[in-house]
């Protein structure tokens, strides 16, 4: 090509499930009989409250922007969310509305990546950060995430591997590609152990912080004072209210970051369409009872599933304790992830994803979501049981 583009355009990663999901759609369009198992989205409609509030502020002239951080109204629910959820007080100031979970990626990694920092992210994890890790030209660090240990962080394997150069450390729990989820002490530990590094900053993704299972409470790195100072926040309604297409979410920013943090906005987005923020509040005021039914629901199909995964020839999964993923070990099958994400959709019409699409430590696990209805998940793995029979 003769444009030349900025060297940092070579370092940018992708997200693998669209690719995934596009080729899924291509031999479904085939005719081939596709079950889908490879797409991190609630498989529920929007709840029709949530739909109606936006239709709603279409009708009642909502149609110009908004400010940049999002609407009073809407930073005001969020605060009383975290209120009721988290027991923890935020001033909705410290909010900012976003289009989606991603930006407050993308704005927290390049507000400190720069070539010579270091950022430490999680290992099978969502591939955006080390994407954007390496997009911004600063070193990107693993945390390599053990499936003997549930995929939990270690406290201690996070703090071992802080520098000077340290300037961001991420986590996710409930966590994508594992489901795994850290326990309270371990982020005790850490938070403890982070007193000892006050140059580091955390972004906590806790998009999933609302699906949990066996009675497991979630922890937010909200509910630690001592590091509020250092803390972004990351949730949003995707996952939640089954709203990926509506483009919301939010983060809670430290006092200090909030300014550079809604000059991002202003120069990127400047800000969340109207209708959808008005939706978003009546996702967080009205009744939850659609939450609550959603999580049962995949609670159920998780033991199946799991149940099912650790039936198969050679293949072990740990239980996952949160978000809608399972992620088995396949590696005594012979097969690496990428081939047995290939064989699972070319011959058993079954779309995962390979654990590698989750970052180099991910080899050996494939990702399946269980975003899907029990029919579904049990003809899946009846397929996926044969092929595994006939090819290993
Ligand atoms: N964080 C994690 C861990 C995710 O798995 C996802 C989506 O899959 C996101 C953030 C992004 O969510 P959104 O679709 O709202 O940008």
């Amino acid at each position: 090509m003769s444009l030349k583009l900025a060297s940092s355009m070579a370092h940018l990663g992708t997200e693998s499930a669209f690719v995934v999901l596009a080729r899924a759609q291509a031999l479904a369009a085939e005719g081939r009989d596709i079950i889908n198992l490879g797409i991190g989205q609630p498989d529920f409609a929007t709840p029709s409250h949530i739909v109606e509030a936006g239709i709603q502020a279409l009708k009642d002239g909502h149609h110009g922007y908004t400010p940049a951080n999002g609407l009073p109204i809407l930073r005001e629910a969020v605060s009383a969310d975290l209120n009721r959820r988290h027991g923890v007080h935020v001033d909705p100031n410290r909010v900012v509305v976003v289009p989606g979970g991603k930006p407050t990626m993308f704005f927290a990694i390049t507000m400190f990546g720069e070539p010579g920092a270091e950022i430490m992210y999680p290992n099978p994890g969502f591939p955006i950060y080390e994407s954007v890790i390496k997009y911004s030209c600063a070193t990107p660090v693993p945390i390599q995430l053990d499936e003997a240990n549930g995929f939990a962080f270690s406290a201690q394997a996070v703090l071992s591997k802080i520098t000077d150069k340290t300037r961001l450390i991420i986590i996710n729990s409930p966590a994508n590609p594992t489901g795994g989820v850290t326990p309270k002490e371990e982020i005790d530990a850490l938070v403890a152990g982070l007193q000892d590094h006050p140059h580091v900053a955390i972004l906590s993704d806790e998009i999933y912080s609302n699906m949990l299972y066996d009675g497991r409470a979630h922890v937010s790195l909200l509910q630690y004072p001592e590091i509020a100072d250092r803390v972004i926040m990351l949730d949003g309604w995707s996952k939640t209210y089954a709203m990926t297409g509506w483009r919301l979410g939010y983060a809670v920013w430290p006092e200090q970051l909030v300014e550079h943090a809604v000059r991002l906005c202003i120069n990127d987005h400047s800000c969340v369409n109207a209708a959808t923020q008005f939706a978003g509040v009546a996702a967080l005021t009205g009744p939850q009872d659609a939450v609550t039914e959603m999580v049962a629901q995949f609670d159920a199909r998780r033991k199946v599933i799991i149940e099912r995964l650790n039936a198969l020839p050679n293949v072990s999964c740990a239980d996952a304790g949160g978000a809608f993923y399972a992620f088995p070990n396949i590696s005594n099958t012979g097969l690496s992830s990428k081939q047995a994400q290939d064989l699972f959709l070319d011959q058993a019409g079954v779309a995962t994803i390979a654990g590698t699409s989750f970052g180099s430590y991910g080899e050996g696990f494939v990702r399946f979501s269980y975003a899907n209805s029990t029919a579904n998940i049990e003809r899946a793995l009846d397929r996926i049981e044969k092929v595994l029979k006939d090819n290993t």
